[in-house]
Formats: structure tokens, sequence, C-alpha cells
């Protein structure tokens, strides 16, 4: 296989348009298939700081701070048992100390544009793939090839489904997926009258059941919950009234929830988390949520959709099938640290630990911890150590050893 010239890109969110835009800077011809149709919100608004360098490598990180709400740290309230306030710039040897909160229709705009100002010919048309011949080999339709009459000079060479939860090619060829343990419905809506406690973070509430999500954005707050499918169904039959209803309910959120007043239809999500076990194939590859998403706790979606553009353009520029399935084993590792620290969430250690961190964080041996933890931890969840072994393993370890008697099912995701 020799490196492909001609490609198409199905999906003009940011997997896809960063990818367009590294592979046409460096001379291949790029057609981007973008399908403008999308909900009222879209889902994430939160990016971790290890986003920030792709921003700056695409050319628009002073155009998305512009539209965006420049974000500081993360919140994570542990429901009436305290918070933790994780601040960017108090992380030691961060290469990054500080993100945005993003409203996405801005944000893919930009992300587009510059994939325009590489070169990218973009094609407003929902693209179709279907096989071609008996293999694994596919093709675009024949009605995909005549819209993008005119931008693509024949057919592609190589095709990427960046085109997000739908999937497309898994589905064509029956590419088998795994799915995560948890069965969440995530409802989103934005609304305003909502208070953060820190102007900026990110905040993570654990709720009697579930969790909520607040993110600042500018004149308003995004807010989503997600809880368990089969509970959030008493709570109303659509959507809407579910969320209205439950912000009323729940213990934990029902004070601040009190002045709350949504602004948007509110959008449903589930059976989210889930990946293709392969990535790539004779002549085509997935990308970002196309092929995997981990969970929406830590706000990695953006960060893996973007690692994999780049990944992809890397292994498509030197060509060889051994790029490739580098490709593909770099994103399914990817994934699985991202999968191991959000269970470490939902089954309550992670929060404990942040819960015993606290108490000992002023005495002797805290102090010295705290020097070498504040590299490795934190560092987890900025995106910049998320599949460092050495970090993940002193988590692993503190998790095992260091809670110091407290049931971590106290604090567990219901
Ligand atoms: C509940 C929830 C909350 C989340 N919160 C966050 C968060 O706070 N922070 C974070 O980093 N991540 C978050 N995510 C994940 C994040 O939304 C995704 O990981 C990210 O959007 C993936 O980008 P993408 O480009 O792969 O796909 P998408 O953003 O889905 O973009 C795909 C694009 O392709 C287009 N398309 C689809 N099919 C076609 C076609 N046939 N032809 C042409 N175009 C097509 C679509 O219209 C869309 O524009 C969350 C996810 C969920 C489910």
């Amino acid at each position: 296989m020799k490196s492909p010239q001609r490609i198409a890109i199905l999906g003009g969110g940011p997997a896809g348009a960063t990818l367009a835009a590294f592979l046409a800077k460096e001379g291949r011809d790029v057609v981007l298939f973008n399908q403008g149709k999308r909900p009222p919100v879209i889902v994430g608004e939160s990016l971790v700081p290890a986003v920030v360098p792709y921003l700056r490598r695409l050319g628009i990180e002073q155009e998305v701070a512009d539209f965006s709400i420049w974000k500081g740290g993360a919140t994570f309230v542990f429901g009436t048992e305290g918070r933790l306030n994780l601040r960017f710039n108090e992380v030691r040897k961060a290469k990054t100390t500080y993100s945005y909160n993003v409203p996405r229709d801005l944000f893919d705009a930009t992300c587009l544009d510059a994939a325009r100002r590489a070169g990218v010919r973009v094609v407003d048309h929902s693209a179709r793939i279907e096989r071609d011949g008996d293999g694994e080999r596919v093709r675009l339709s024949e009605d995909s090839l005549a819209a993008a009459r005119g931008a693509l000079a024949g057919a592609p060479d190589f095709i990427v489904d960046a085109g997000g939860r739908r999937r497309m090619l898994v589905q064509l060829l029956g590419i088998p997926t795994v799915d995560g343990e948890r069965r969440d419905t995530a409802l989103h809506a934005h609304f305003e009258g909502i208070e953060v406690e820190i102007p900026g973070n990110v905040h993570t509430d654990r709720l009697e059941h579930g969790w909520l999500w607040r993110i600042p954005l500018p004149g308003r707050v995004s807010m989503g919950v997600v809880i368990d499918s089969t509970f959030i169904r008493k709570f109303g039959d659509n959507p809407n009234d579910q969320f209205d209803t439950f912000l009323k309910h729940d213990a934990v959120i029902r004070d601040y929830a009190r002045t709350a007043r949504r602004i948007t239809p509110v959008v449903k999500y589930s059976n989210y988390q889930s990946h293709a076990l392969r990535g790539v194939g004779p002549n085509w590859a997935l990308a970002g949520d196309a092929f995997g998403f981990a969970d929406p706790v830590f706000s990695s979606g953006m960060l893996i959709a973007m690692q994999s553009a780049e990944w992809l353009s890397g292994a498509l520029l030197k060509g060889t099938p051994a790029a490739l399935a580098s490709y593909e084993k770099r994103v399914l590792h990817n994934l699985a640290c991202w999968k191991r620290v959000i269970g470490w969430y939902y089954d309550g250690r992670l929060l404990t630990l942040f819960r015993v961190g606290q108490y000992v964080k002023d005495t002797p041996i805290g102090k010295l911890l705290d020097f070498h933890f504040r590299k490795h931890m934190p560092r987890i969840f900025t995106g910049e150590n998320a599949t460092h072994p050495y970090s993940l393993g002193l988590v692993q370890f503190m998790m095992k050893y260091g809670l110091a008697r407290n049931d971590p099912d106290a604090l567990r995701i219901h």
C-alpha cells in the first residue's frame, strides 16, 4: 500500500476537521463531507487542557478563546461530602495550565474553517458508503460522488469515517464493538440562573442517583445529568419533563436548581459507552467517536477525537499497513486507559481517594505525598498523562493501600 493521495472524510466534527486539516497541510487531496444538521445543543463543551495544543496547531486558539469561557480547573463535588478543586496551574510539570469551555456550534465551525484554510474542500452533503466487492473494501455511493463532483477528481483512494456515533462503517461491515458496563442516559440542556462555585471550572456533582455536569458557557450554563436509564423514566414521558422534574427532586441539586431557567430543549444520549474492536481496513479507517467513546465524566471525548485525527494523519502519510495497525492499537490503548480511570470514578474509589487526600494534605506525610502526587495524578485528568503507566499505577496503588479503611461504596455512583 502507498500513502493515499485522495482521501474522503465523512463527518465534519472535531475529528474529521482536524484530520482533514493535517492531511491537506501535507499536500493530500482531501474532501470532507459534512452533514450540517445537528441537535439544538451539542455535548462536548468542556475541553481538557491537552486539547489546547491542537487548537494552536490548527491556528484557532485565539478565535476559540474569543467565543468561549476560559477554564482554570475542575471541581468534583461529592454530594454533601465535600469537594475537590483541581487547579490546572497547580499541576506540577503541566505543559498546559488552562483550557476552554466551548459552545460546540461555534467550535465546530471554527475547526471546519481551519480545514478549509488548509485547502480541504468541504461538501455539504450526508455521504453514504457501500461495500466494494466481497471483501472489506468500501466506496462512496453514486450520489455522494455526484455531490462531490468538482471537489473530488475521481473515486478516493481512502475513506475515513469520522461521522461520530452513527458508526456508518462499523454498521456496514459488521465490525465487532464492545460496550461499557454502564447503562446510563445523559440529558443535556442549557440554563440561565445556575451558579457555579468556581467561575470557569467544569463542575462534576455526585448526586443521590447518577451525577451532573455544570459547564459555564458565555451567558449560560450547560447542565447534563447522567443517570441510570431505567431510573430516569420515573420522571416523565419525554426528556424535557424528565430533566425538569429530576432537578426538583434530587437533594444535592434542588437548592441551586431552584433558580434555574432552561433555555433550550433537552437532548438525550444513551448507550454511548462503546467502541469498535477494529479501526482500520484495506481502504478505510475510523476516527473520533466513530471509532469509540469512553464516557462523559472526565471530558475526554474531544481529546480522544483530536488525538485519533493526529495519529491517523501520521499513519496515512506513511501509508504502510504497519503504520495503520499501530494507529489502531494506539487508539484502543488510549480508550482502555480512560475506561480504567472512568471505572474508578463510578465505583467510588477515586472520590474516596480525593476525600482522604483532603484529610491528610496538611500532615507532614500528606505534604510529602502531595508534591509527588501533584505531578502525576492531575495530569491524568488534564489528558497529558492519561496513558502514562506510572501515573495510572500510582493512583491504583493509592486506591489499594491509601483509602484508610474508608469504604469506597459510600461514594459509588448509583
Ligand atoms: C453525554 C455526553 C457528554 C459529553 N461531554 C463531553 C465533554 O464535556 N467534553 C468532551 O471532550 N467530550 C464530551 N463528549 C464527547 C464528545 O461529544 C465527542 O467525543 C466528540 O464530539 C467527538 O467528535 P467527532 O468529530 O468524532 O464526532 P462528532 O462531534 O459527532 O461529529 C461528527 C460529525 O459528522 C457529521 N456526520 C455524521 N454522518 C455524516 C455523513 N454520513 N456525512 C457527512 N457528515 C456526517 C455529523 O453531523 C457531525 O457533524 C460527550 C459525549 C456525550 C455522549
